[in-house]
């Protein structure tokens, strides 16, 4: 499949690793819009949020686990952060590989819409 999130997972593509497990990888964002901009995305490709299934979703709750793990880790947690995934179009979504946004390191817009 060519999917570029697939190709960072499996090492063909360079990226800032900042945490990985069996069902896990996280990476600095190429392009961070805070201090902390981290990509947390599980290894098995799904498009996006409209790909998740009662077969897959448990990984959905790992990756909040694997947020909250990083967001201490980083020196966020105290002062706040956001998680976020953007799904199709309208979301403005432009890697369809599921991914979650870790973000914080600053005060964050408060922009719903
Ligand atoms: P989306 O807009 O789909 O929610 O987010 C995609 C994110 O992937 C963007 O924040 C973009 O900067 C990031 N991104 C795109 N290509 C690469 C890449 O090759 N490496 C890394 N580390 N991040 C990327
Ligand atoms: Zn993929």
């Amino acid at each position: 499949m060519d999917c570029l999130f697939c190709k960072i997972i499996a090492g063909e593509i360079p990226s800032a690793k900042v945490y990985e497990d069996e069902t896990v990888y996280a990476f600095k964002d190429i392009n961070p819009m805070a201090p902390v901009h981290v990509l947390i995305v599980p290894k098995n490709h799904i498009d996006s949020v409209n790909g998740i299934t009662a077969e897959n979703s448990a990984v959905v709750a790992h990756i909040y686990e694997v947020a909250a793990k990083l967001a201490k880790e980083l020196g966020i947690a105290e002062d706040g952060y956001r998680v976020v995934t953007n799904c199709g179009a309208n979301a403005g979504q432009t890697v369809f590989h599921l991914h979650f946004h870790l973000l914080g390191g600053k005060a964050l817009k408060v922009e719903m819409c």
